[in-house]
């Protein structure tokens, strides 16, 4: 074991995703050209319909795995103006895909069956792998429904033989729990991870290292970079450069100059396989607050003990919210409705940050003698913003005077 943990991330990426749901129930559906989209779902329609043709049998909704493929619709049979939202693996060489319209794609793959679009069960399954990997491997960034980010470099399995051993039993425990298969990829960051995800698509791993950037990577059309898009692509066309490996020969003051200072700068390192991105376990607060109506309309002069206490509580409430998540903030503010429901705010930022109840009463306290506060009351709220998480503010002894920057970073 070195001294220091090389740094792994993992990108996974579910197979096939919404059409892999669909087919824990409709298994009977499994290797077919299959799409989805179009209206949304209609639960009985299916089981209604049995009911009535195929009357030789009583159809429930615990027969799902039953109903005849010859049952399903054909997107030959479609009529409006739907898109894909996605296409299973044996439509693809059809030259169907994602936001195709339905009826264009009808003219290429009719005997395709069309299934409409149930984003309750996709997220249901999405939750459901997603804590499998969290009780696992804890630092994982949710990119979307069916796609994530893990910091493996401290998780047990997660170095031996490039992190291969943590994401075979990522990748198990996924399929124990919900049936779904997943591709993983893990590199030295987020960037190659996601390239790798794809290497070796369906129920893959592909692991990456910094030496295995010139043979796996330099090979690979610019556009299979995270954030090469379609512009970007024909722009670095248009200077003869196709593959990274060319866009890594080209000079980084050749890059700035051609791209500008910050997209130059990132194509360069992006080439050559570098990106410092952390992963961000979850969506960082903006601020903490909290606010309430009181039960009849408040003023500030003659309610003024009552509204003192309600305005500590207040400020003790933010103070333990923050404390409990681990921030400190320096920006304190008010919000205050009146009796006519006009909505006022005023804030203050300090000069240090603070999760300290009195603090935050105090700074609140001069942001309400801003305000004109000659119409009745019915709601005060305060709030803690410009945020810092008090764990990235503990001063090091090699670096104080920096110890409040880079948290975002
Ligand atoms: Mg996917």
């Amino acid at each position: 074991m070195p001294a220091v943990a090389r740094r792994r991330i993992a990108h996974l990426d579910m197979d096939a995703f919404y059409a892999s749901v669909e087919w824990l129930r409709y298994p009977q559906l499994k290797g077919l050209p299959m799409v989805i989209g179009g209206g949304r779902r209609q639960e009985d329609d299916l089981i209604g319909r049995l009911n009535v043709e195929r009357p030789e049998r009583h159809w429930t909704a615990d027969d799902l795995a039953d109903i005849p493929v010859d049952f399903f619709p054909l997107l030959r049979d479609y009529v409006g103006r739907g898109v894909i939202t996605t296409a299973s693996y044996a439509a693809r060489p059809f030259g169907v895909g994602s936001a195709m319209g339905l009826m264009k794609a009808a003219r290429r793959c009719p005997q395709a069956i069309l299934l409409p679009v149930d984003f309750d069960q996709y997220r249901k399954y999405s939750r459901a792998f997603k804590q499998v990997i969290r009780e696992i491997a804890p630092v994982m960034e949710d990119r979307g429904i069916d796609e994530v980010y893990i910091d493996f470099t401290g998780v047990p399995g997660g170095q031996r033989e490039g992190g291969r051993v943590l994401a075979r039993l990522i990748q198990k425990s996924i399929f124990d729990a919900t049936g779904l298969s997943c591709s993983i990829g893990v590199a030295p960051n987020k960037l190659l991870a996601k390239m790798a995800s794809e290497f070796n698509k369906p129920n893959g791993i592909s692991i990456v290292h910094e030496t295995d950037i010139e043979r796996l990577i330099w090979p690979l059309p610019c556009r299979k970079i995270n954030g090469i898009g379609p512009k970007t692509g024909a722009r670095l066309l248009s200077h003869g450069i196709t593959t990274i490996g060319e866009l890594a020969a080209r000079e980084r003051h050749w890059l700035i100059t051609n791209f500008g200072n910050s997209h130059g700068t990132w194509l360069h390192d992006a080439a050559h396989g570098r990106d410092a991105r952390p992963v961000v376990t979850e969506s960082e607060p903006v601020s903490v607050s909290r606010e309430t109506t009181f039960d009849r309309d408040l003023h500030a002069v003659r309610d003024r003990a009552e509204l003192g206490v309600i305005f500590t509580e207040l400020a003790e409430a933010v103070a333990g919210d923050l404390q409990r998540k681990g921030y400190v903030g320096k920006t304190i503010g008010i919000k205050l409705r009146f009796d006519d429901f006009k909505i006022v705010t005023r804030d203050t930022t300090v000069g240090e940050h603070t999760s300290d109840a009195r603090r935050i009463r105090q700074v609140a306290g001069q942001c309400l003698k801003r305000v004109d506060l000659s119409r009745r009351l019915r709601l005060l709220g305060v709030r803690v913003g410009s945020l810092a998480r008090s764990a990235d503010l503990q001063p090091s002894s090699e670096a104080p005077e920096t110890a409040d920057t880079g948290w975002l970073f």
